[in-house]
């Protein structure tokens, strides 16, 4: 059946500013990692894109090798926009990157100029797209100088494939370098991408503040910590959950070790009277420096329920206080 989009996609959503940009991101963007690939359910996966628009969410985070196989969350991400989102690509913001393991030898992996140039022609393919919003490089390469990796960034710009440029994974000393390069090229440098959340404060010491300093926004990923900040565990181990599938680095023992931080942190949701999901977003989203918080969904449900964090944004300094007691 034919999508039409709701009519009133943008009356609930924040949209936040990115940095110093011109840009404007939903507090909550989808990332496609997992639920999008070939493996997945393409029917599923049409739904849970459907239903995101429907709540305003127009930013979607691709990377290269997002699947399994790699490529094909970006495969079926273009199948979906061609049939679904056609009309709508100008209201969309689309993200891509390349910087891990995608090709076998020496040009599939890291951050040479060889490597991001063919990854995103790929990318484009794919996605049945003539340029992303913002393409990535994914994560820091110790061996390639960053003046190659940032030249490449800047000449993707200059070719018309990326409307703007982003990093992920960067610590703050070389956040810096990257931002002085791209500002020394007038390269439109607006997202540093970087896992955050209760179980993960790392940004706190110091990135936060070097985005800041450059008019930089933040993007945080696996704010759940991939499901783990949910009631999903808190009775076992569910069949068809992540922890389950054992495909990343969460695993049953990971959910059992985390498990009693999880349930003091679920009592704290509960006398705020919100879900344990929407306590770890609207958490997040404290930070002036965080233009969006990208989550993953396997389901409508999922993603309904996460974006109703919206509703409770407020933290008193008691709760934040329990929070840090908690971990
Ligand atoms: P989350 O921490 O939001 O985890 C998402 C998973 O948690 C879902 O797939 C689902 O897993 C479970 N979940 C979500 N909502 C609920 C809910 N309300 N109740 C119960 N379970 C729920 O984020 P991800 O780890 O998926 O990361 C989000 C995005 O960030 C990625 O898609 C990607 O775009 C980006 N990312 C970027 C990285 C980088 O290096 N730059 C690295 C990792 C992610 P299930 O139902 O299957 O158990």
């Amino acid at each position: 059946t034919e999508y039409l989009a709701s009519a009133n996609r943008y009356d609930t959503m924040t949209y936040k500013r990115t940095g110093d940009s011109g840009v404007l991101l939903p507090a909550i963007s989808l990332g496609l990692w997992h639920n999008f690939g070939f493996v997945d359910n393409l029917q599923n996966a049409r739904e849970v894109l459907r239903c995101a628009f429907d709540l305003g969410i127009t930013h979607f985070d691709l990377a290269n090798n997002y699947g399994p196989p790699y490529g094909s969350a970006e495969e079926n991400f273009g199948t979906i926009l061609k049939r679904d989102f056609k009309s709508y690509r100008d209201e969309l913001f689309i993200a891509t990157k390349a910087g891990f393991d995608m090709w076998p030898g020496p040009y599939g992996n890291w951050g040479s100029r060889k490597y991001l140039m063919a990854s995103l022609d790929q990318s484009l393919k794919r996605m049945g797209l003539d340029y992303v919003d913002v393409f990535y490089h994914h994560r820091p390469d110790p061996d390639t100088p960053l003046e190659e990796t940032m030249g490449a960034l800047t000449d993707i710009v200059r070719q018309g494939k990326a409307l703007y440029v982003a990093i992920s994974n960067y610590n703050p000393e070389d956040t810096q370098k990257a931002a002085e390069l791209l500002k020394a090229s007038n390269t439109p440098f607006i997202l540093h991408q970087a896992r955050y959340s209760m179980f993960d404060r790392w940004i706190e010491d110091g990135l936060l503040e070097t985005l800041e300093h450059h008019g930089v926004g933040c993007i945080t990923f696996s704010p759940l910590a991939q499901g783990m900040l949910t009631d999903k565990y808190l009775n076992g181990i569910p069949k068809d959950s992540r922890a389950a599938k054992n495909m990343t680095y969460l695993n049953s023992e990971t959910v059992q070790s985390n498990l009693k931080k999880i349930k003091k942190l679920n009592e704290i949701a509960q006398n705020r009277g919100q879900k344990l999901s929407q306590m770890a977003i609207a958490w997040i989203l404290r930070h002036r420096q965080v233009a969006s918080v990208l989550i993953g969904a396997s389901s409508t449900s999922q993603l309904k329920e996460n974006v109703k964090a919206l509703d409770n944004l407020s933290f008193s300094d008691a709760e934040l206080k329990a929070i840090t007691n908690a971990l």
